[in-house]
């Protein structure tokens, strides 16, 4: 590498004007470790993911939009537990040290960490094929944190924003197609819903956010809680600006089954749909209904026929990967 790895991370990563500042960080970045104090009563949310290029986002895509992707994605998981922010590390492995491109990826990693109230407290840097691994810390009260196994029959099953745009963008994307400019900017800059993770502690039985499709995922809540799920696809909540580009039929196809979206989906008792109906319009975010928990299993439609979430998402390593 032409900088060495010392200045990578002094000019990018351990600028002190950049950092979210937190008084439970005891000592950041330069030691063999972080010290960080956690705060009494409550839980530490801990969660891992890793983006590699070409395989989690196209090649050549702007380094300021992996910056902020890398960490929407952990930022997600905190969001779907209905865990607050507070620290992260950083492991990067690069094929060569090109600063305009570390400049983009930090700026962009340091924008959003910053909204979040998130501090970048360690890490690594390494050299080989481009991919970033975020491991991100939460706090949340263990007993309110929202689970996959907590959907109880006669739940309300709700999503939130508009599914199927992400995996719209990056098909236009990947295809070239002009005039999805917005559908590409949902794939390139998910917006973790951490606010409506914390809305929702105390009144959501489950929770799970949204990366491998909705009916996937939802999937995931019914098998770890035990339970099925009726979904009305009349109310599946579908996007003028995804309709507009894709017709209803694969609009639907996308909001069932595209990844990449990053919303929430969570179960709560249908008595709390006034409150969800709150939180929808304090945060200015769509919160639909679109089914009901019941005795399973798995996931049929409204006229009872059944939703097959194994052929409705990207799954990695699966043959029935679509
Ligand atoms: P060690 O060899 O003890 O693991 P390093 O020389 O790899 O330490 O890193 C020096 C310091 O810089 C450590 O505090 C480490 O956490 C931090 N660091 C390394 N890479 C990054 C990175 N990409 N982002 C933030 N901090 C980093
Ligand atoms: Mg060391």
């Amino acid at each position: 590498m032409s900088l060495s790895e010392f200045s990578i991370i002094e000019r990018f990563f351990a600028d002190p004007a950049r950092q979210t500042e937190r008084p439970d960080v005891l000592l950041g970045i330069g030691d063999d470790c972080a010290l960080l104090q956690p705060p009494a009563g409550k839980a530490l949310a801990v969660s891992i993911d890793t983006l590699v290029e070409g395989v989690h986002f196209p090649r050549n895509m702007e380094a300021h939009a992996i910056g902020h992707r890398a960490l929407a994605v952990n930022l997600s998981d905190l969001a779907a537990m209905g865990a607050e922010p507070a620290w992260f590390t950083l492991a990067l492995t690069l094929p060569e040290s090109d600063e305009d491109w570390l400049a983009g990826f930090s700026r962009g990693l340091f924008d959003l960490a910053k909204q979040s109230n998130i501090a970048l407290v360690g890490g690594n840097i390494a050299r080989g094929p481009l991919s970033i691994s975020i491991e991100v810390h939460g706090f949340v009260a263990a007993e309110k944190a929202l689970r996959r196994d907590g959907a109880r029959c006669g739940d309300a099953i709700f999503v939130s924003g508009w599914p199927g745009e992400a995996a719209a963008g990056l098909a236009a994307l990947q295809a070239n197609r002009s005039g999805c400019d917005d559908l590409v900017l949902r794939f390139k800059y998910p917006q973790p819903r951490l606010a409506l993770g914390q809305s929702l502690l105390g009144l959501a039985h489950a929770a799970i956010d949204l990366s491998d499709g909705l009916l996937a995922d939802l999937g995931h809540i019914l098998e770890r809680s035990r339970v099925g799920a009726r979904i009305d696809l009349e109310n599946l909540p579908l996007s003028p600006a995804l309709l507009t580009a894709c017709g209803s039929d694969q609009a639907a196809r996308f909001a069932l089954s595209g990844g990449d979206d990053y919303e929430l989906c969570f179960s709560a008792p249908a008595d709390c749909k006034a409150a969800i109906a709150d939180i929808a319009s304090v945060l200015e975010l769509p919160l639909t209904c679109i089914g009901e928990i019941c005795a399973g299993p798995g996931l049929r439609d409204a006229r009872g026929q059944p939703l097959d979430p194994r052929k409705s998402g990207f799954k990695h390593f699966s043959q029935e990967a679509d």
